[in-house]
């Protein structure tokens, strides 16, 4: 048994004195919680009402190493005995924070060698802003302010992030998106590489850059692969047209890895893909495996001697920013990556599930598109209301199909806005041959409830 409360009394509890991110209050104080998890085993999930899942996303894109690992619960519980936490500001140190810093720079591409500890993914791309705009202070530009971001992106949900994300529910929240972000459209390759009779040219962040110059733009930020925008991924030529614009102009390139890195994608990063060197690359997510709350920015070295070169005390830092139990976490987690090819396995078992999913992209009328790479995934679901397929209205259909695919055991999640109507999967990069066909099968079964 999970847990001493059953789920109907957790529930009412629920309802009454939590308020949840990212989910209707209304709805939800009304109904309550769907899902209570009570426990994790690898890639599977058991929830208070007796339910076991295959977790088909990671739940959030984080949990790449699957749930309930000894060595990871065992670094942070050796840490926490040994130095539960210790401060970074001023300069004080603790050995993983150092440790990892070494590591990740090892591992990130070229020149990427200085890291910046943060507690999640939001928090690196604010500190990533910051850093950019402090980077032009201290090389006498303080006009360069402007952030960069393309359309249906999704930065994290700090006030800095929110308004560099570019999906438009996180936009239209609340007012408080900062000044000085603009958006420019996501994968106007042509315009990119310069074709102004592409329709997207103004808005392309070429045509930005034209329309407010360069010297008041400190940095452009995109996802290697969009995640929470619909798994979209750029076309070819894209990335290394982005690093190429900026090189032109004198302009900061960040990367948000926060999904991508730490080998999502089948290579250790998202750029490496495409042999892209940003100047920022922010991770979260993966570093820690969800098993602490752990982010980083990593930057070249160009960036960190600006610093360097300035007398300038740098007034920014949070009190988790190397937080001895996280990056003991964090290390532990890479060391695994690496021992056991995880890697690898990120790739090869994509190839499975894209397989997969073009086998029923086939075989099922309403899967009108599925991509994928490493183990990052969407498939895209559309009925005709013209047609009169008997499927679910287009814009409902990703959140009705992901609802079935939870009562027949697989958790997934979908994106809907502006008519994305996509459903993701990013299984644990553990996860096994005989465990992706399950994940298809159940998808399978899934669309035939839909026939
Ligand atoms: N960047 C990307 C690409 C993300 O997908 C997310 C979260 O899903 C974030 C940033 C924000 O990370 P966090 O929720 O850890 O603040």
């Amino acid at each position: 048994k999970g847990s001493t409360f059953t789920h109907s009394e957790l529930a009412e509890i629920d309802k009454k004195h939590y308020l949840h991110p990212t989910t209707p209050p209304k709805a939800h104080y009304l109904s309550g919680p769907p899902t209570i998890f009570s426990e994790g085993r690898g890639v599977y999930l058991k929830d208070l009402q007796g339910k076991e899942r295959i977790d088909g996303v990671s739940m959030l894109w984080n949990v790449n190493l699957g749930y309930g690992n000894e060595e990871l619960a065992e670094a942070a519980k050796q840490q926490m005995l040994k130095l539960s936490y210790s401060s970074s500001f001023s300069g004080q140190s603790n050995e993983p924070a150092i440790l990892l810093a070494q590591k990740v720079a090892s591992m990130a591409p070229r020149d990427l060698n200085v890291c910046f500890f943060t507690s999640g993914g939001s928090e690196s791309n604010d500190t990533a802003f910051k850093l950019a705009r402090f980077y032009w202070k201290v090389k006498g530009k303080p006009e360069r302010t402007k952030i960069i971001s393309l359309d249906q992106s999704f930065h994290g949900v700090t006030v800095g992030a929110t308004s560099a994300t570019g999906i438009e529910g996180f936009q239209k929240f609340t007012t408080s998106n900062a000044p000085n972000f603009l958006k420019a459209a996501a994968h106007a390759v042509e315009a990119e590489l310069g074709d102004k009779t592409d329709p997207n040219y103004t808005r392309s962040i070429r045509g930005t850059i034209e329309a407010e110059g360069a010297d008041t733009i400190a940095a452009v930020i995109i996802e290697p692969i969009q995640g929470a925008g619909g798994v979209r991924f750029p076309p070819k030529g894209y990335i290394e047209a982005v690093r190429k614009l900026c090189d032109e102009h004198g302009i900061l390139m960040i990367a948000d890895e926060v999904i991508c890195g730490f080998g999502r994608t089948g290579k250790m990063f998202g750029v490496d893909h495409w042999n892209v060197v940003p100047d920022f690359l922010c991770v979260a997510k993966g570093i820690s495996s969800g098993y602490a709350h752990l982010g980083a920015v990593i930057m070249r070295e160009h960036v960190r001697e600006a610093f360097v070169q300035s007398d300038e005390m740098m007034f920014h830092g949070f009190t988790y920013s190397g937080h001895p139990v996280a990056c003991a976490v964090g290390l532990k987690t890479i060391e695994m990556i690496d021992r056991d090819n995880i890697v690898e396995n990120s790739r090869m078992r994509g190839e499975e599930l894209l397989r997969g999913l073009q086998y029923l992209e086939k075989n099922h009328k309403h899967v009108t598109k599925v991509r994928g790479l490493g183990l990052l995934a969407g498939i895209e679901l559309f009925r005709d209301p013209e047609s009169g397929i008997p499927f679910a209205p287009s814009e409902h259909a990703a959140a009705q199909y992901t609802d079935i695919c939870m009562e027949l055991g697989l958790q997934l999640r979908y994106f809907d806005w502006k008519g994305t109507n996509t459903v993701a999967l990013a299984p644990p990069l553990i996860i096994t041959s005989e465990q992706v066909e399950e994940i298809i099968s159940r998808m399978d079964k899934a669309l035939k409830r839909f026939e």
